[in-house]
């Protein structure tokens, strides 16, 4: 099934959130045929899960650390996690950029995902001066390679990858379709080479950079790009129209 997943990134608290979820959540549900994933901040996660409890809608968080507990201040585990999200986000280009972590960390972090059956959103995705110097498939392969390897074959339906090219996110400047069909496609292959062509085949690679209403069905129509990972677009009602967009383009 095509999945929209909405990175709230820094914003709404705990109350803000629950309303902001409960005031698209009536819209949201009538849009069968897509799996939608909201990812509030951490603190604001028990607040959304109330809301969206009982309805198909998924909840995800940004980030957490691959150690279950102990020393280790700041960090939200996989522990705590489990059975409160159904996705998490890692390797986002903002924690990898601001925060200085590295593909090795980026794989601890999905493997300790599936080990406590919460879907890893994975993130790839080449900076402006890599896109310039043509090396984005480099960039991507070791990405690729690094941040995916040993995860277990049986559950790569479980695993969503998404493209995120640097350049894109934030800033209104999305890749064309042609450019994010051609990566997409090159991830695919490099899940084939590390995981064969049938597994490879059920991972969920998705789109993210500056998606909005005017090119989620272009970027959903291309075959290898199964939805898209949405930020700004997905704190505005935008959000909904993106997902219709997304299953409308499916079906065509
Ligand atoms: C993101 O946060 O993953 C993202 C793609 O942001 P935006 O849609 O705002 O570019």
């Amino acid at each position: 099934m095509p999945l929209v997943a909405g990175n709230w990134k820094m914003n709404l608290g705990p109350t803000e959130a629950r309303d902001f979820a409960a005031s698209m959540l009536s819209d949201l549900v009538t849009v069968r045929g897509v799996e939608i994933v909201l990812c509030p901040p951490a603190i604001s996660l028990p607040a959304v899960h109330a809301v969206l409890s009982g309805t198909n809608i998924k909840l995800g968080a940004q980030n957490m650390y691959y150690e279950e507990k102990g020393a280790f201040t700041g960090e939200i585990s996989p522990t705590m996690l489990q059975g409160l999200c159904d996705y998490v986000i890692v390797g986002h280009s903002e924690r990898r950029t601001y925060f200085g972590e590295t593909d090795d960390l980026v794989n601890r972090k999905a493997l300790a995902a599936f080990e406590h059956d919460i879907r890893p959103i994975v993130c790839v995705g080449e900076h402006l001066e890599d896109r310039d110097a043509n090396r984005t498939e480099r960039v991507i392969t070791s990405q690729v390679y690094g941040s995916l390897k040993g995860l277990p074959n049986a559950r790569l339906d479980e695993l969503v990858v998404a493209y995120e090219p640097v350049w894109a996110i934030g800033t209104g400047r999305a890749a064309t379709p042609s450019d994010a069909a051609d990566v997409a496609g090159l991830i695919r292959a490099l899940l084939v080479e590390l995981y064969g062509a049938v597994e490879a085949a059920t991972v969920r690679v998705l789109y993210g950079g500056s998606v909005t209403t005017a090119n989620a069905g272009s970027f959903a129509a291309i075959p290898d790009i199964d939805g898209s990972l949405v930020g700004g677009a997905s704190l505005k009602p935008d959000f909904t129209e993106i997902a219709r967009q997304t299953l409308r383009a499916k079906n065509a």
